[in-house]
């Protein structure tokens, strides 16, 4: 009988908060609202703010970069994942979809467990998929302090038919040296999934995952400052889960030095012999 407990979230044996400090190390533009951009007007382009004006990244953006960063990580160890976009996504690309719906909707708790955990990825139980709602949440990120600034770019619409048009956009964005609050909260997460998921931070940390829009221009390059881990519950989830030694209920670290005591978090991730998604 395999344990449920990662997926199964009818009794929390286990809950772990990430939060910290996110601080821009480069121009950081999460957007507005683009459906109303128009590149042919002298437009503003403005970000995302909240209603008392200030700049915040939303919990569903981190959500979407935590969620693509982690793609990459498990593809280039081999491990079967899907994009989770569009009709990418495990239960769809298995045809398991049907009887998962029909398991929920006749209240057989059991199929509809057994079948998400035998045919989704680490993502898909990990984020979440249609349907299902996942093992964290993350917060609205809000500032501790900032600056704004604006830049002239050129802005290239097709809108207009094959002729594509060029106009000038005054991007604003936020700048270097700001602060945001950053929370994730996790559910029955086994320790391979947490270290899954400060692998996935590292990769933001350490510049190989940008957060926010013009990328290509160096935009969206952030720090984890101090970062505060607090973990309550069992310290194992399930059977395939790897034990990890020397780590209480708090781990507490600026920057690089939370990484470095994380390390057998991350080190269980590379170890777990994830027995999901079948084929
Ligand atoms: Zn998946």
């Amino acid at each position: 009988m395999v344990n449920y407990t990662f997926i199964n979230k009818s009794v929390i044996k286990r809950t772990t908060v990430i939060e910290g400090v996110v601080e821009t190390v480069s121009p950081l533009r999460i957007g507005g609202s683009k459906e109303n951009f128009d590149p042919s007007s002298l437009a503003r382009d403005s970000i995302l703010k909240d209603v008392q004006g200030r700049p915040i990244i939303p919990g569903s953006s981190w959500k979407g970069i935590f969620r693509s960063t982690g793609e990459r990580i498990l593809r280039l160890k081999n491990i079967v994942v899907c994009s989770g976009v569009g009709k990418d996504y495990c239960l769809n690309n298995t045809q398991k979809e049907r009887e998962f719906d029909s398991g929920l909707r006749e209240n057989i708790i059991d199929q509809a467990l057994r079948l998400f955990w035998d045919y989704t990825c680490l993502n898909c139980k990990v984020f979440g998929t249609k349907s299902v709602i996942g093992a964290v949440r993350f917060l609205d990120s809000l500032p501790i302090s900032y600056s704004l600034n604006t830049r002239s770019m050129i802005a290239i619409s097709r809108t207009e038919g094959a002729v594509a048009r060029r106009a000038l956009v005054t991007v604003e964005y936020v700048d270097v040296g700001s602060k945001f609050n950053f929370k994730m909260m996790g559910y029955n997460l086994p320790n391979y999934a947490i270290g899954y998921l400060v692998t996935i931070m590292k990769n933001i940390h350490d510049g190989f995952t940008q957060v926010g829009g013009h990328k290509s221009r160096g935009f969206g390059f952030v720090k984890f400052n101090i970062v505060k881990f607090t973990d309550l519950g069992e310290k194992r989830i399930g059977d395939e889960d790897v034990e990890v030694k020397g780590i209480g209920d708090l781990v507490e670290g600026n920057g690089d030095e939370f990484f470095v005591k994380m390390k057998p978090f991350m080190e269980a991730f590379n170890n777990a012999k994830i027995p999901y998604p079948k084929k």
